[in-house]
C-alpha cells in the first residue's frame, strides 16, 4: 500500500486499529501523533491518533497488498 493511500484510508485512526487492518506491527516510534488524544474513528476510544508514519517505517506498509476486512457496514456499502 502506498503512503498516499494510507493517509486517505487511515485518517483519524489510532495505532492499534492501523496495525489490525494492515496486519503489521507499528510501534510507538514508527508513528507521528496529534498533540492531544482524540477519539479514534474506528474503535471509538480516546487514543493517540496517528497523523503520519516516519519515513523509514513506511517500507512496512509498502509490502501490504490486502487490508484486513472492514466491519459489516462497510462491506454492505461496497455491494450496493
Ligand atoms: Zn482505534
Amino acid at each position: 500500500m502506498k503512503y498516499k493511500d494510507f493517509k486517505k484510508e487511515f485518517h483519524g485512526y489510532c495505532r492499534r486499529c492501523i496495525n489490525e487492518r494492515l496486519g503489521i506491527h507499528y510501534v510507538h516510534k514508527d508513528c507521528e501523533y496529534w498533540e492531544f488524544p482524540e477519539t479514534c474513528v474506528k474503535c471509538g476510544e480516546v487514543k493517540n491518533i496517528v497523523v503520519g508514519i516516519r519515513f523509514f517505517s513506511r517500507m512496512k506498509m509498502w509490502k501490504v497488498k490486502d487490508l484486513q476486512p472492514q466491519e459489516k457496514q462497510n462491506k454492505n456499502a461496497r455491494k450496493s
